[in-house]
């Protein structure tokens, strides 16, 4: 947040606005089903959204007043479902657009959730850890009467962790007056979270874009990659890969990024990450712009941070054949357009990081039957859903001759579309 004016700076490029992006998203795919005008109308704009100002105490004794946001997007086909970020850009549009993405996610998918979003507008770059846990914890109570394990559920999101959902699960434990495991998820394992949980975006997208790989005949030992973003997804993929043997040539965060055509020490790179607070300074290959890294010569893309990120102005410049979207909205409706022409195959953010609420979903379940499932277990459920969607949304690319973003829409709208239908209108 800019202090002195209070407005949030915006981390999306100019004229980037994710709501729009999801609008035409969602549009594009209705326009290929037979869907009653007035029902595409409730899909896209049902829902509720609450807007929460509230005061928290710094650590000088000063009161800052903080905006936040919680948006269910649809209960159609269960409890709302998505994470909460924090970050100087949230607002409500960017809220209701993630929290709509998480509908169509949920839905590709097959898990029985809606979809939610929540955020509060905060640098926590600029803030202790005593007021992130004030700024969590007053941020719980206040959305407390709109989440619930049976209602909407939480989970990280940028710059929230297994901590956060710590805090907003005994927050919100504390006024139920006994404790309520399941009303986040993402949680430590010692209370109540699951194993996987804290990989489990990346795993997903990686065994997407393995998926991806055998369809374009990529052998994964021969190519290589670029991952952007070096937090929970980013940082887990670029892991995960290199753990596999997979050739990961560039990583990034805010700050910058680092390339080397032989290939990165993973490991490495995140032990200096954690000594120095940022990978782009850490001395492997040479150092490269966000923007750079986008546009290096590498078979495949990982874009796993923040929204906005391949538009007109870079994507004729793409040289990746495969861009595995970690990140929500990193690519803008007009750059798919020009990906789609360069024959890019781009496996859209709906499918690619589905993988974290999909162990959400196993977490709940846990948390509902007080029963925990091991990490094999839940890793071999997680590769079986994400192969099954991905090979039903390119057999419906194929089908009505789309990319896979517009089939993954269609697949989920439908999906909620008979939901809806079955359920009827009230009253
Ligand atoms: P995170 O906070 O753990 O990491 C974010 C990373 O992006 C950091 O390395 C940060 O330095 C970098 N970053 C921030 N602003 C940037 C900028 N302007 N340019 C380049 N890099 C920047 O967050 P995360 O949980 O890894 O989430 C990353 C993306 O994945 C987000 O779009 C999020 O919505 C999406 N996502 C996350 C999950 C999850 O389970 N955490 C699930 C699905 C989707």
């Amino acid at each position: 947040m800019d202090q002195d004016s209070g407005f949030a700076i915006s981390c999306q490029p100019e004229g980037f606005k994710l709501l729009d992006v999801a609008y035409m998203q969602y549009h594009k795919a209705v326009s290929h089903l037979d869907l009653d005008p007035g029902l595409a109308d409730v899909l896209w704009r049902g829902g509720r959204s609450l807007s929460v100002d509230f005061p928290v105490r710094m650590d000088d004794g000063t009161v800052r007043v903080f905006s936040g946001y919680r948006v269910q997007h649809s209960t159609h086909r269960g409890p709302a479902k998505g994470g909460i970020r924090f970050h100087p850009s949230v607002d409500l549009d960017e809220v209701k657009a993630l929290a709509a993405l998480m509908t169509w996610k949920c839905a590709v998918v097959d898990i029985p959730f809606g979809g939610a979003k929540g955020g509060v507008q905060c640098d926590p770059r600029e803030l202790s850890l005593g007021e992130l846990e004030r700024i969590t914890r007053r941020f719980t109570w206040e959305i407390t009467p709109f989440i619930g394990p049976d209602s909407d559920i939480p989970a990280p999101d940028i710059n929230t962790n297994a901590q956060t959902m710590s805090w907003i699960m005994d927050t919100y434990s504390i006024l139920a007056g006994y404790t309520v495991l399941g009303v986040v998820t993402g949680k430590p394992v010692g209370v109540g979270g699951s194993l996987g949980r804290e990989a489990a975006t990346a795993q997903g997208a990686v065994y997407a874009l393995r998926e991806a790989a055998i369809a374009r005949g990529l052998d994964l030992e021969q190519v290589s990659v670029a991952v952007q973003g070096f937090g929970n997804v980013g940082y887990h993929t670029a892991r995960i890969l290199s753990e596999m043997g997979v050739k990961v040539v560039a990583v990034s965060d805010v700050d910058g990024g680092i390339y080397s055509e032989a290939g990165l020490d993973i490991p490495a790179a995140r032990t200096h990450l954690t000594e120095h607070g940022t990978v782009s300074t850490a001395p492997q290959g040479d150092t490269v712009t966000n923007a750079e890294l986008l546009e290096l010569p590498v078979d495949i893309l990982v874009p796993a941070a923040i929204e906005g990120q391949i538009t007109l102005e870079n994507a004729d410049r793409i040289k990746a054949r495969i861009i595995v979207e970690g990140a929500n909205g990193p690519t803008s409706f007009d750059a798919d357009a020009i990906l789609a022409d360069q024959g890019v195959l781009v496996v859209p953010d709906i499918l690619a990081n589905a993988g974290g609420v999909t162990v959400s979903y196993f977490e709940w379940v846990q948390n509902t039957q007080k029963l925990f499932w091991n990490e094999e277990d839940i890793n071999a459920r997680l590769d079986q859903i994400i192969t099954q969607a991905f090979h039903a949304v390119a057999a419906i690319a194929q089908d009505h001759k789309v990319d896979l973003r517009t089939a993954a829409y269609i697949l989920a709208v439908e999906r909620v579309a008979q939901a809806a239908v079955s359920r009827g209108v009230f009253p």
